[in-house]
């Protein structure tokens, strides 16, 4: 059960801001992050949510 996370990401090509909706992972310290892909140009975006 993915739990997803939507809202707004940095996008390091375009340098912006993008809205995008992806899911969110716990990597092994315990910090949530979001992965989405950017709706411009395609490249993935990460987004710390912050310790789980
Ligand atoms: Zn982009």
């Amino acid at each position: 059960m993915a739990e997803t996370w939507s809202g707004e990401f940095y996008c390091v090509k375009c340098k912006e801001k993008r809205e995008a909706e992806g899911e969110v992972k716990v990597n092994d310290k315990g910090t949530r992050m979001a992965k989405a892909v950017c709706p411009h140009c395609g490249t993935n975006l990460n987004r710390i949510l912050g310790k789980a």
